[in-house]
């Protein structure tokens, strides 16, 4: 099993944020969202493949506080050695102290460092000084986590291919194995929504090919439209939901997916502690398994036949097959389909959103 835990507090509201996440972050609500959270982990005998604890902000809880969450969520989850417990981490929100906690207790470090640049930062409405982001970075590098990851924003307003270089010029400083690669396209709901310049097709293609060379000299490879690691350190949570693997969900606007049916927690603190019930997603099987083939064709890899056979309820290979061929014609020189693998290619990746409509279609 898949878990997901979300943290519903972050101390502001960065400008093109839509997660879920609420600025009261008072230790009454913290107390009761970590009651009534540790009550449905007590209840969940599966082993744990992966855990992923993101938010909101999972390290705005004070070291005391974050070492129970943590010590709280690997006892109470069937977690074993080859667990992945993967966090996310906001720089501003560390201390030597909570990362020692972090250290014994996760083997994936994600930090939302979103740019080296503090004007780039400010403008996106992240609260994260210089000298925070460093100290934080450098306590990280110096505990030495199993896997790190990086996230930063890319096509942000007045910053050309030369700006998105420099990041990764500082980005090198550190021992990272992973990063992942963001379009700042702030969506409805966003403080930022409407209110930014978009960056044109052309441009946002030559950043990503800055980021996939820039990577590429460090061994980082692209593994998912919007994903680098070094082989061996992808994010094994995100693999597993993107291939249909199963997820339970835990907090306020979680998603869980049982194999058929997807559940979304009431994306509201309030509700999600008066008990409200998690809203329901169903759609028809087949249809079911044509969003799941397209969203792993967000990846390089792609299917195999092997994978495919593994999704809850597959359908026959031949069937995917017919739909790739179909959508092949329709979007020339995007598909590579084998005897027993289906892959977009490069041109593919890159209009993937087009392709995925054309499949669900
Ligand atoms: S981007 Fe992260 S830190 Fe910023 S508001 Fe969203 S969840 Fe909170």
């Amino acid at each position: 099993m898949n878990y997901y835990i979300h943290v519903p507090f972050c101390a502001s509201k960065c400008g093109y944020c839509v997660f879920y996440s609420v600025t009261d972050a008072s230790a009454e609500l913290q107390k009761r969202y970590l009651e009534k959270l540790f009550s449905q982990l007590e209840t969940q005998t599966e082993k744990a493949e992966t855990v992923y604890i993101g938010g909101g902000t999972p390290t705005l809880f004070d070291a005391e506080t974050l070492a129970r969450f943590l010590d709280k969520i690997s006892t109470s989850l069937p977690c074993g050695e080859e667990t992945e417990i993967s966090i996310e981490a906001n720089p501003e929100t560390l201390t030597r102290e909570k990362i020692a906690v972090l250290k014994k207790h996760v083997t994936r470090l994600s930090t939302g460092v979103q740019s080296f640049f503090p004007e780039v930062r400010e403008l996106l409405g992240r609260k994260c000084g210089q000298k925070q982001l460093e100290s934080a970075l450098a306590g990280i590098a110096e505990a030495g986590f199993p896997h790190w990851n990086c996230d930063l924003i890319y096509a942000v307003p007045g910053r050309g291919k030369e700006d998105w270089g420099k990041e990764f010029d500082f980005l090198a400083r550190y021992p990272v194995d992973h990063v992942s690669c963001y379009s700042l396209t702030p969506e409805e709901g966003a403080r930022l929504y409407g209110k930014l310049a978009p960056c044109g097709d052309a441009l946002a293609a030559e950043l990503e090919e800055v980021t996939r060379s820039k990577l590429a000299e460090r061994g980082i490879g692209q593994y998912e439209v919007s994903n680098y690691a070094r082989p061996g350190c992808e994010c094994r949570h995100n693999v597993n939901v993107w291939r249909g693997g199963l997820l339970r969900g835990f907090g306020p606007s979680a998603s869980s997916f049982d194999g058929r049916d997807r559940a979304t927690e009431a994306a509201s603190l309030t509700e999600w502690l008066a008990g409200a019930p998690p809203a329901a997603d169903r759609i028809a099987p087949g249809a079911r398994l044509d969003e799941i083939f397209a969203v792993n064709l967000r990846t390089t890899e792609g299917w195999t036949k092997e994978l495919w056979d593994k999704v809850p309820h597959a359908d026959l290979w031949q069937v995917r097959r017919e739909k790739a061929e179909a959508a092949a014609k329709r979007f020339p020189g995007c598909f590579v389909i084998a005897p027993q693998r289906i892959k977009l290619a490069r041109k593919g990746l890159d209009f993937w959103d087009t392709i995925a409509e054309e499949l669900l279609s």
